[in-house]
């Protein structure tokens, strides 16, 4: 339960140290790397699974915080472990990503602050088939608020299932949402993120090798007018 888990009561609650090490020097005279590299979390991954797509974007952008949010313990705690494996095996890289075990859709408020991020990731997500469940989907009208809150102009959420009749959801909710437009097919190519989507989770590599179509949808946040 939301017990087991710490929630930071703010953004700036979030220590950054712990997650980045690397990035934020432990020697209090030494200010100079703080300085330089920005000290805010750019890139979300919401339901992150066992993190592929953070370990595959690590490198493309060296310089830019990541974190994965996963709900469940287990799968947080492999997640964590892949990290410092990868830290340990490769020294200077995979410094900026990192991982935390919360329920993203209560508290995500807690974690970035108003246009911080650039990047969402929302990369097959359970489906919640029943009409019921739908209020439990990860997208939806009232959390397309925050995240287009969280998000700063210009900044991007993708998304990605094999289930049609969700892709079909979220495209809905994405489209009625008044701060965000769709970014056109064309720009796909040119957006080294987007052939990740389909490849780098693990979730992806199964329907991968299952044969399924996949749904995208990747929107754009803009100004309000
Ligand atoms: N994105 C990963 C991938 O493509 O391999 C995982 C996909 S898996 C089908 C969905 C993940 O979302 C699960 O690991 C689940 O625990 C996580 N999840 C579901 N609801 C969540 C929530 N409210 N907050 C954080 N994670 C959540």
């Amino acid at each position: 339960s939301d017990s087991h888990f710490p929630i930071p009561i703010s953004p700036a609650d979030v220590d950054l140290s712990q997650h980045y090490p690397g990035f934020f020097s432990s020697e209090k005279n030494d200010h100079r790397q703080a300085k330089v590299l920005l000290p805010k979390i750019q890139f979300a991954d919401i339901g992150c699974g066992f993190g592929g797509l953070l370990v595959k974007l690590s490198p493309l952008f060296p310089d830019t915080l990541m974190i994965g949010m996963e709900l469940r313990d287990k799968v947080t705690e492999y997640v964590k472990e892949r990290i410092l494996a990868l830290r340990a095996s490769n020294p200077g890289q995979y410094e900026n990503i990192s991982v935390v075990r919360t329920n993203s859709m209560k508290y995500l408020p807690n974690y970035f602050s108003k246009g911080q991020l650039s990047k969402m990731f929302f990369l097959f997500p359970d489906p919640h088939f029943k009409e019921k469940n739908h209020r439990r989907r990860v997208i939806s009208l009232q959390l397309l608020d925050e995240y287009a809150y969280a998000l700063e102009v210009g900044g991007i959420i993708y998304t990605i299932t094999d289930v049609e009749e969700l892709g079909e959801w979220m495209k809905l909710c994405l489209e009625s949402h008044p701060l965000l437009v769709a970014v056109p097919d064309e720009e796909f190519g040119t957006d080294p993120v987007v052939k990740l989507l389909s490849c780098a989770t693990e979730e992806g590599q199964k329907v991968a090798r299952n044969g399924g179509q996949t749904f995208l949808a990747i929107y754009r946040r803009i100004a309000s007018a």
